[in-house]
């Protein structure tokens, strides 16, 4: 296996630094990967994290994978980490690059682009060509909590399979967004799953064990790892998802949080004045399940609150 004139022999394992560019400062900045390759041959597993640089889970999940060791006697194959795609973001705490533009719109990437477009297009040239499948990892937004879920592409029946064998606790049939990592992975027949848990800049342990889990499962499934001998999650497969958004503005409370069943007409939240005047009540308006909420103690009207799957 070649990545950037490095060869990764069988039974070996290497870390790589692939160039990104230079900081203002002078110092320059890697894309930097770890590559596990069995002596024997199998499948490539292409894991990455910090597309977005402020959702850590995925970061705090590979790391745990490096130091717990789990990779370093593969029975099978080969595992490619990239802890922190999105290094700017890292360095800085945002999801984006300093320009603000958002890596994971800019794929298919160009080298002589923009931030976000050199660091997608190392991602797709120099990495994507020798993978069979990808786990991109991520978090919800800024107080935003996404229970763990994994996202595939609606009809790709072979990343809902894969999805399935991660065994999070919710799966969810997503269209890609346009120019995304998982856009493009899927155009180079790449099967590719998000894992969704916790919050942005904020290391969940449910998250980070769930996420951890069901690469655990995907490796053993695979037969790359010995059986982790993990308890099976009930899944809930959804197809659909919807937002309830706040119909006034105030100081937010939640009555219900994600993972919970809903039923359409019940009370999941209140949203009061400053004054004590008025108080109004936030209803499921349909039955589902709830996969993400809005942690945010105060609210601006059309704020998203509840993430509904149905
Ligand atoms: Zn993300």
């Amino acid at each position: 296996m070649l990545i950037h004139k490095t060869t990764i022999h069988p039974g070996k394992q290497t870390s790589l630094k692939l160039p990104i560019g230079a900081l203002p400062s002078g110092d320059s900045i890697s894309m930097d990967l770890k590559v596990f390759r069995a002596v024997e041959e199998g499948p490539v597993i292409l894991i990455t994290a910090g597309i977005h640089g402020d959702e850590i889970n995925g970061i705090e999940i590979l790391r745990r994978l490096i130091i717990n060791r789990i990779l370093d006697h593969l029975k099978f194959g080969t595992v490619i980490l990239v802890p922190v795609v999105n290094v700017y973001g890292f360095i800085n705490r945002s999801r984006e690059v300093p320009d603000g533009k958002d890596v994971n719109r800019s794929f298919p990437g160009n080298m002589v682009g923009s931030l976000a477009s050199r660091i997608a297009r190392t991602l797709t040239k120099k990495i994507l060509p020798t993978v069979d499948l990808v786990v991109d990892l991520h978090t919800g937004g800024h107080e935003h909590f996404n229970f763990p879920q994994i996202r595939y592409t609606r009809g790709d029946h072979i990343s809902a399979e894969i999805g399935k064998v991660f065994n999070a606790p919710l799966l969810l049939a997503k269209t890609a967004i346009s120019k995304s990592f998982r856009k493009i992975a899927v155009e180079m027949k790449k099967p590719v799953i998000i894992y969704e848990g916790g919050e942005n800049q904020r290391l969940d342990e449910f998250s980070i064990q769930e996420g951890l889990d069901g690469i655990l499962r995907l490796l053993f499934h695979y037969e790359m790892i010995d059986n982790p001998g993990l308890k099976k999650n009930a899944v809930s497969h959804f197809e659909r998802t919807s937002w309830i958004r706040a119909s006034k503005s105030g100081l937010f409370r939640l009555y219900r949080h994600s993972g919970q069943e809903v039923k359409k007409g019940e009370i999941i939240g209140e949203i009061g004045d400053p004054m004590g005047s008025r108080s109004y009540n936030v209803q499921a308006n349909r039955e589902g399940i709830i996969i993400g909420h809005n942690n945010a103690a105060i609210v601006n009207q059309g704020d998203a609150l509840f993430h509904v799957a149905y």
